[in-house]
């Protein structure tokens, strides 16, 4: 082997070892940014007087919050159904989810 051909095999595979590097660190940038945008899908907002829906069930474990003025709830992602009673009973849930054991959230009221 000539010492020329030795040099275009280094650079053969720091060529390749560099595009690994790029597409790795492509991902660990894409991955995040992906998970947000499905989460912020995920997001709704429910009439306060809306009946059984997970995101104004007493039993959900989501992460919600009334707006101000209490009309409206809004509501991100999944939640545990935390009702016993339920056929989703320590399951997640997303608040447009629901079961007939629905109870109005008491925060709701007043
Ligand atoms: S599954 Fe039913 S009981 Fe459980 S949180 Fe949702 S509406 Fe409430």
């Amino acid at each position: 082997m000539t010492e020329g051909s030795n040099k275009s095999k280094g650079l053969f595979l720091n060529s390749n070892r560099r595009e690994a590097i790029r597409s790795t660190l492509g991902l660990a940038v894409a991955a995040p940014t992906m998970l947000f945008a499905a989460r912020a899908a995920q997001g709704a907002d429910f009439a306060s007087g809306t009946e059984g829906k997970c995101a104004t069930c007493r039993y959900w474990g989501g992460k919600r919050r009334i707006e101000q003025g209490g009309g409206t709830v809004s509501a991100d992602g999944t939640g545990w159904c935390n009702n016993p009673a339920s056929p989703a009973y320590q399951k997640e849930t997303r608040p447009d989810q629901g079961a007939p054991v629905w109870t109005r959230w008491e925060a709701l009221d007043g």
